[in-house]
């Protein structure tokens, strides 16, 4: 018998799931609140500018290969990726900049002229991420999380103390390096996995090795080529797709999630897929009986941050930017304060500046310029639109204060997004951007678990269960989600 899967949301972890699921032979349906797939990782196009929404860096590039690969395809039957180079630049403040080169020769070169000493240390420092980074990819991310038991293997157990599970990465750096800027170049990958350095563990050195060994890459056109190709794939393995169709409610019976409901009507299933936010899906959408968590659990979770965000469109060339640049020239930790412990929005915010269309002719009108604005900012916080202005002219003033540039001078296009949007079109929890933050306190088995505890046909996936924030955990989160239930249908 053919069993029929529903998978609720379009994002990389429902796509991952859907394609999966009907390759072993099921018939998929995917529903989508918005009129476009793809979730957080949407697109919009406006005046001749294309704008990816939410993810810009192409970390990882083994996780998409992996993905193409279980349908005999390769990322390149879909885009063209290019390795960045330099990776990103980092301001630390007006002529005080560091430009992080892809080789890595250049990059101990880099390191030493900061540190005596440090290209050595960060020799091992890298091999130890890159342990790492195999025995996290290979084995932990696969881990459905059901329970601790699934780590008792002895080789697992054994190496739950090499990969520093327990201590956090911000004490492993600093004990390894002084010079600041180093230390916040090495703490700034973890800030995608949505919680400080302190509360991070040291297993996560692994996003180290993937950016510094790895690299950071683009796919020419736009990080939503990539949706493109997971649709294509998923589409071709034969999974519907209905778009403004948001899902309102679970309906259950004898034990079973049977159906969902949505404004055009009720669809049966022998199984469903929640990939929407975790904490929607279980408080918004289930009968209170048959929810996985309490309020007061919910409220409990150290949710990762949301951001304010800003798509502009330049009238002109910048000079002196990069593709990925990050605004490091205030006190990380006061501004981690502000999302973390005090929860409000930031004196002397960080923030972020992307300019795909450097890398890029194909995202702006020619001689045009594509931007992308990124602040970091605590979940649930008040959102409106003085606020925003408040702080896209914060950003845009020190944006001139070190590249002698304002960008407001020749603005053609503007759109913010915020708060308020993300609980809008993708029903998140206090407007988180980027799920639960991966602590120490969330971690693998601690995290949301990714099955119903009593709707044996109910699966969970997505940046709030395993293994966490980002794209390529995401593909991984369907996919475990998409196997564990081939394993109730085959066995
Ligand atoms: C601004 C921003 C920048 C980011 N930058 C990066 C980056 O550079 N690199 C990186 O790796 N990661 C980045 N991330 C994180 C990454 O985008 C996410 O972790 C990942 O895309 C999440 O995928 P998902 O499938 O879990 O969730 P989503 O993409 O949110 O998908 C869930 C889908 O469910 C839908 N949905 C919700 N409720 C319902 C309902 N009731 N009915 C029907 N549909 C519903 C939503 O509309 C959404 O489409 C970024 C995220 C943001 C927001």
């Amino acid at each position: 018998m053919v069993k029929r899967v529903g998978v609720i949301g379009s994002g990389f972890s429902g796509l991952a799931a859907a394609a999966y699921l009907a390759k072993e032979g099921c018939e998929v349906t995917v529903f989508e609140k918005n009129d476009t797939l793809g979730g957080r990782a949407r697109k919009f196009e406006a005046d001749g500018f294309t704008f990816d929404m939410g993810p810009s860096w192409y970390w990882m590039p083994e996780i998409f290969e992996l993905f193409f690969s279980l349908f005999g395809k390769k990322p390149g039957d879909y885009y063209t990726l290019v390795r960045l180079d330099p990776s990103y630049e980092v301001v630390f403040g007006k002529n005080d900049v560091v430009s992080l080169p892809a080789d890595y020769q250049s990059l101990r070169e880099l390191f030493e002229s900061l540190e005596k000493g440090s290209a050595d240390k960060l020799d091992i420092f890298l091999a130890d991420a890159e342990y790492k980074y195999r025995v996290g990819m290979d084995e932990f991310v696969w881990k459905p999380g059901h329970s601790i038991l699934e780590f008792a293997d002895f080789r697992v157990f054994q190496s739950l103390f090499k990969l520093q599970m327990l201590s956090s990465i911000s004490s492993q750096i600093d004990n390894l390096f002084q010079n600041e800027k180093l230390r916040n170049i090495l703490k700034f990958p973890v800030l995608f996995l949505g919680a400080t350095p302190e509360n991070t563990p040291a297993l996560y050195s692994l996003m180290n090795y993937a950016d510094l060994k790895l690299g950071t890459w683009y796919p020419m056109g736009g990080m939503y080529k990539v949706i493109d190709g997971f649709v294509e794939v998923a589409r071709q393995q034969g999974v519907k797709f209905m778009t403004s169709a948001e899902v309102r409610e679970i309906k259950v019976q004898n034990n079973l999630a049977q159906s969902v409901v949505t404004g055009e009507g009720e669809y049966s299933f022998d199984y469903i897929v929640a990939s929407g936010d975790y904490h929607h899906v279980d408080q918004h959408l289930l009968p209170a009986g048959y929810r996985n968590y309490s309020t007061k659990y919910w409220s409990e979770r150290t949710m990762a941050p949301s951001s304010l965000l800003f798509y502009l469109g330049l009238n002109t060339k910048l000079q002196g930017v990069q593709h990925h640049n990050l605004f490091f020239d205030r006190d990380f930790a006061v501004h981690a304060n502000d999302i973390y412990t005090n929860p409000k929005w930031p004196e002397e915010p960080l923030f972020y500046m992307c300019v795909p269309s450097v890398t890029d002719p194909e995202v702006a009108p020619t001689g045009n310029e594509n931007i992308f604005l990124l602040m970091p900012l605590a979940p649930g916080v008040e959102d409106n639109e003085n606020l925003r202005d408040v702080y896209f002219n914060k950003m845009c003033a020190r944006v001139k204060e070190i590249m002698n540039i304002d960008l407001r001078d020749n603005i053609v296009f503007k759109r913010s997004y915020c708060v308020k949007d993300f609980v809008k079109d993708y029903n998140a929890f206090k407007g988180n951007a980027y799920g639960l933050a991966n602590t120490l306190k969330q971690t693998a088995f601690l995290k949301p678990k990714l099955r119903n505890k009593k709707l044996t046909n109910l699966y969970y996936t997505g940046q709030l269960t395993t293994p966490g924030p980002g794209v390529p955990p995401s593909i991984i989160s369907g996919l475990v989600a998409a196997k564990e239930i081939i394993k109730t249908i085959k066995y």
